[in-house]
């Protein structure tokens, strides 16, 4: 479905072995604890994933945004947890890569599985509209302090960098500074128990008087939105669209497993005797594989640099996230009881895949963004 070459199917191969060895196995535990899965990801940055993205002559793999795609979509199928936290890792990466000379050594580090990164985008101020950051950063010598109130940080605890956006020193825009795990006057500010994606300690952090040096500015100050919405937004987009696709797969698997394997004792009959379920085992299958065939499909088109490209990368994550909550929805609907306890797997998929919605760019602001673009609206009225 990819389209990939035997070299980069070998990473996918790969990531399909880690997830049903690694991920799957801890899983169910990390969603019942609420923990931070850090068995899959230790695994995932010995194997070099955390460097995929990564150019070569920084010691990473060099591949594309077509493998992560495949990649991710793996991962999701066996712990949507543990695919956020590496969405949100390639997104800091592809900002770092913004300026790799400046960042080398924050790559090498990646490369080498020693640097796990992450978005602080997300302010108390101005909640899931991101692009506005209402913290603004303050001059000193050598660089900036700054002060923030960042309302959700995935791997907030563990990533070694945080990608965080504020307001520039001198107001012309935004601005977005390398904040290190570190760093003197970040703590984090609250906990974490969300209804889905449960591993991946979506904790508020606060940041008081952070001093940030000229060298951790990424990009220009006060054009701050070339890289939240140029470096950062398409990777995570792809990803979403890819966790969306890996969520729905594995809602439909354990569907089609469970209505295969029981049925009913007093009429010898199973399950998938049953035409209704068997129509929605259909639609499911129907529609993971739309959703699979557009974000390939986006894929080409950014590969591509078609005119629309952009468009279609706003539209996917709300579609995929969307496709994942139906489907799962199905497949709670079709496996009964069975599937409202947690033996299946399912229901932790029905609760993960409501998370995409309203992870911004939520549905809503999607939907339209991509209206506004549809009658030649700038993105932002
Ligand atoms: C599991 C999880 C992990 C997250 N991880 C991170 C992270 O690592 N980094 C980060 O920066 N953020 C992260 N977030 C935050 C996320 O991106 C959003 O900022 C957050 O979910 C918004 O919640 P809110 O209550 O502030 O929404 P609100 O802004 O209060 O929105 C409420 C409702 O209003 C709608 N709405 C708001 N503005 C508009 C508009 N202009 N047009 C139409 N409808 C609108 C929304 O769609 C939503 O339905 C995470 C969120 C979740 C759930």
């Amino acid at each position: 479905m990819y389209s990939l070459s035997a070299d980069q199917l070998t990473f996918v191969q790969k990531a399909r072995e880690l997830a049903q060895n690694v991920l799957a196995t801890h899983a169910g535990d990390v969603d019942e604890k609420g923990r931070f899965p850090t068995e899959s990801l230790a695994a995932l940055a010995e194997a070099g994933f955390y460097g995929l993205l990564i150019p070569k002559e920084l010691g990473g793999q060099g591949q594309s945004l077509r493998v992560l795609a495949a990649v991710v979509d793996e991962l999701a199928q066996a712990c949507a947890s543990t695919a956020m936290i590496y969405m949100m890792h390639n997104s800091a990466v592809n900002c770092y890569l913004a300026e790799p000379e400046k960042f080398a050594d924050v790559l090498k580090d990646a490369a080498m599985g020693r640097h796990l990164g992450t978005l602080a985008f997300s302010e108390k101020g101005s909640r899931s509209q991101f692009w506005a950051p209402v913290s603004r950063a303050v001059s000193a010598s050598g660089g900036v302090t700054l002060s923030a109130q960042k309302s959700w940080v995935t791997s907030a605890g563990h990533a070694d960098g945080i990608v965080a956006s504020c307001i520039s020193a001198d107001g012309s825009g935004a601005a977005v500074y390398l904040v290190k795990k570190n760093d003197g006057g970040l703590s984090i500010t609250g906990g974490w128990n969300g209804l889905g994606m449960r591993g991946n300690q979506s904790n508020p952090m606060t940041l008081e008087d952070v001093d940030l040096g000229d060298e951790r500015l990424i990009g220009e100050a006060g054009k701050g939105a070339d890289i939240m919405l140029g470096k950062a937004l398409p990777v995570f987009q792809l990803c979403q669209g890819a966790i969306g696709v890996g969520v729905a797969e594995a809602a439909f698997q354990a569907a089609q497993k469970h209505i295969t394997a029981v049925g009913f004792e007093h009429t010898g009959t199973k399950l998938s005797d049953l035409p209704n379920l068997r129509a929605a085992l259909a639609e499911m299958r129907l529609e993971v594989d739309k959703a699979r065939a557009y974000l390939v499909a986006v894929v080409g088109k950014l590969e591509a640099g078609d005119a629309d490209a952009m468009l279609h990368v706003l539209a996917l994550k709300a579609s995929s996230a969307e496709t994942a909550v139906k489907v799962s929805d199905l497949a709670m609907r079709a496996c009964g009881g069975a599937a409202f306890s947690k033996h299946l797997g399912l229901e932790r998929a029905f609760r993960d895949a409501r998370a995409a919605i309203v992870m911004a760019p939520t549905t809503d602001h999607l939907r339209e963004f991509v209206g506004r673009l549809l009658v030649g609206l700038p993105l932002f009225g």
